[in-house]
């Protein structure tokens, strides 16, 4: 039986560009908006079609989706609306189906907070980044601490439970102490989720280009050297496992049953279907001879908008393993070899690579299941590029 999609969405505009930020997002007129959700709703309604001319086999059903950006929430509520109609015109919502939205705190007026509800969503992750205040600042965010409280008090009023709470490690100015009093609040609300991420220091953000630079704009010389903000991730692991906010993905912390359904789609890899700028989609191929499809829209607003051509890639049977093996480990549960060897055939050179990393204490292999140890999960690029030269 086919298996029911993922949608993404994704909203790419936002009040500010905040100085980590290397996303495809920035700060737009609002006359750009509606031009963006018609292009994005002539895309849904031509999503079998697109989907065909990819090379991938189209389903109808899903049963999760996801408006994330950017800042969804700067949508007026008839540009809002305007998208869950068209998807739930074109595509068959299941019953139940998981619905994200992304927000930036102090973004959910009441009539944007009453067209979420009424559109169906029953799951928001707000960009919390810190709770305290002047780390906030730093980077340009524009909520305070108890923006998001009264946020968080305000969707549980309205029914919404099911909140993620996004937090960075190694923000300017963060310490030790400040970033525990981040966690603290965190497992104080008493919501089911988190995801935390560790700054990326790179050319597509202003404070990465800063610090990269060595230069001081940004706050970017009160940004934690790498080893107390690998500190502070390890800190957030330990103290959101011992609340009962188990990790179950590298950047992912969740009460038991409140794991991001769409999330886990990406890394078991089940089908998923992308709108809008930079968006990405896995489906089934349906040329025999190639496991899946991988395609994506442009990144610039403008060729989007304009209707620019998707890029396309065949992932082959050797790919598609490798992205079981890698994607696979990045959750706390680590890979089945023995489900990886039914689908794939014989996985040569991975038992010694195995062992080796094993005896360095980065994994942990039991019969067949193999995960990373907490070590392992900080230091998961090195591992992944190791396995990467062998398979
Ligand atoms: S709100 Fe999110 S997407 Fe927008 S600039 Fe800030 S980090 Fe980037």
């Amino acid at each position: 039986m086919a298996m029911p999609l993922g949608l993404y969405l994704s909203v790419p505009f936002c009040r500010t560009k905040c100085s980590y930020c290397n996303f495809a997002s920035d700060v737009f007129s609002r006359a750009v908006f509606h031009r963006y959700v018609d292009r994005v709703c002539a895309d849904i309604e031509n999503a079998a079609g697109i989907t065909e001319q990819m090379g991938g086999r189209f389903e109808r059903a899903v049963d999760s989706i996801y408006l994330g950006g950017g800042t969804p929430t700067v949508l007026d509520s008839p540009e809002l609306e305007r998208l869950f109609v068209t998807i739930s015109q074109n595509l068959e919502v299941r019953p139940g189906c998981e619905i994200t939205v992304e927000c930036a705190p102090g973004t959910l007026a009441p009539d944007i907070l009453e067209t979420l509800l009424h559109c169906g969503v029953n799951r928001v992750s707000l960009g919390v980044q810190s709770f305290v205040d002047a780390e906030a600042a730093s980077v340009g965010r524009l909520h305070q601490r108890t923006t998001v409280l009264d946020d968080i008090a305000h969707l549980r009023a309205a029914g919404i439970t099911n909140i993620n709470l996004d937090l960075i490690a190694g923000l300017p100015h963060q310490t030790a102490e400040s970033w525990e009093a981040s966690l603290s609040e965190a497992i104080a609300s008493g919501t089911p989720h988190a995801s935390v991420y560790m700054l990326e220091v790179d050319e597509d953000s202003r404070l990465g280009r800063e610090l990269i630079a060595g230069g001081t704009r940004y706050h970017a010389h009160f940004v934690p050297d790498e080893e107390l903000t690998a500190d502070l991730y390890e800190s957030a692991c330990q103290r959101l496992d011992a609340a009962g906010v188990c990790q179950y993905e590298i950047s992912n912390f969740a009460r038991a049953g409140y794991e991001s359904r769409h999330n886990l789609k990406y890394w078991i890899r089940q089908p998923y279907l992308g709108f809008g700028l930079d968006a990405h989609s896995m489906l089934p191929a349906l040329d025999p001879g190639v496991e899946a499809v991988r395609f994506s829209t442009p990144d610039a607003l403008e060729e989007y908008v304009a209707g620019g051509p998707l890029r396309c890639t065949a992932v082959t049977p050797q790919a598609a393993l490798e992205e079981s093996f890698f994607l696979g480990l990045r959750l706390t549960r680590g890979v089945d070899l023995d489900a990886l060897r039914a689908k794939f055939g014989a996985l040569d050179g991975f038992d010694s690579l195995i062992a080796e990393f094993a005896s360095m204490g980065l994994m942990v292999r039991e019969h067949d299941l193999v995960r990373l140890t907490s070590r392992g999960r900080l230091l998961s690029n090195e591992v992944f590029e190791r396995f990467i030269s062998v398979l």
